[in-house]
């Protein structure tokens, strides 16, 4: 069922990745990691909800403008606060689970870090029993990190949490390359316990990390992935 919302607000976070602010007209529960559809026209596309506990029937996505995309140049042209938006959900079972009995590894790469900032707003002050949970994202430059202060302070919030960004076009004092060698790198060390893998993004990078993850064993039932498309 399409429910009516607003879009309350606008902000920039890269020059090309903007937070758009939505405000339900009615009741609107989810679990984090789930998303939303949101319907303009006929055209219909999914978002990752990116926040959590905003009181209000608030909630914010974080979108990746797209040279070409119908939403997306929708999105970036012409809406504007204040806009009514249809939306379908909460929907998806890209979430925790019930009991955590392992490490939790989630991989992303750009606006696939979405459902990460929603789970882990959600952990902050919640006596959720969890091992060690690491959030590692990729993205080309510096200046492409999303929300890296919020995500690095995790770890002062979130026990067991590291952050590990990686950049694949600069050179900086944090990791470089692609997400693969990180997570590889963990395994190899033996740094994980029962590990559950959490893949969220674009096509070719969820691929390539569910093969690698697959060739050494891994059990499909604890690879989790949200493909953007
Ligand atoms: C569960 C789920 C959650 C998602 N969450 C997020 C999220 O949190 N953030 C986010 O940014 N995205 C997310 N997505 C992706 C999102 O749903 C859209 O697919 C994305 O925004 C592109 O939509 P669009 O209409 O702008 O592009 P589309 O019009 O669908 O185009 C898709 C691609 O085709 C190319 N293309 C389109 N038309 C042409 C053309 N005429 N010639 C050449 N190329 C063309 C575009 O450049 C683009 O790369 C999610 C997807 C799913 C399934």
């Amino acid at each position: 069922m399409w429910q009516d919302s607003t879009l309350i607000s606008i902000e920039k976070e890269t020059e090309i990745t903007w937070k758009f602010v939505i405000k339900v007209h009615s009741d609107f529960k989810y679990i984090p990691g789930q998303f939303v559809q949101i319907k303009v026209n006929d055209l219909v596309r999914s978002y990752s909800i990116s926040s959590y506990g905003i009181d209000g029937n608030i909630f914010e996505l974080i979108i990746v403008k797209l040279e070409g995309g119908k939403m997306t140049n929708y999105l970036f042209e012409h809406a504007k606060e204040g806009d009514n938006i249809l939306i379908k959900g909460p929907l998806g079972k890209f979430t925790l689970p019930e009991t955590i009995s392992g490490d939790i590894l989630f991989v992303c790469t750009g606006t696939g870090i979405a459902p990460f900032r929603s789970i882990l707003q959600s952990l902050v002050n919640q006596k959720v029993n969890h091992k060690n949970i690491y959030l590692i994202f990729g993205t080309r430059e510096r200046k492409d990190i999303l929300y890296p202060e919020e995500m690095k302070n995790f770890e002062n919030l979130i026990k067991g949490y590291k952050y590990i960004p990686v950049l694949s076009r600069e050179k900086w004092e944090g990791m470089t390359g692609y997400v693969h060698n990180q997570y590889l790198d963990l395994i190899k060390n033996n740094k994980l316990e029962d590990p559950i893998f959490y893949l969220c993004g674009w096509r070719d990078m969820i691929k390539e990390a569910r093969g690698n993850l697959k060739d050494l064993g891994f059990d499909s039932k604890k690879i989790k992935l949200e493909i953007y498309g």
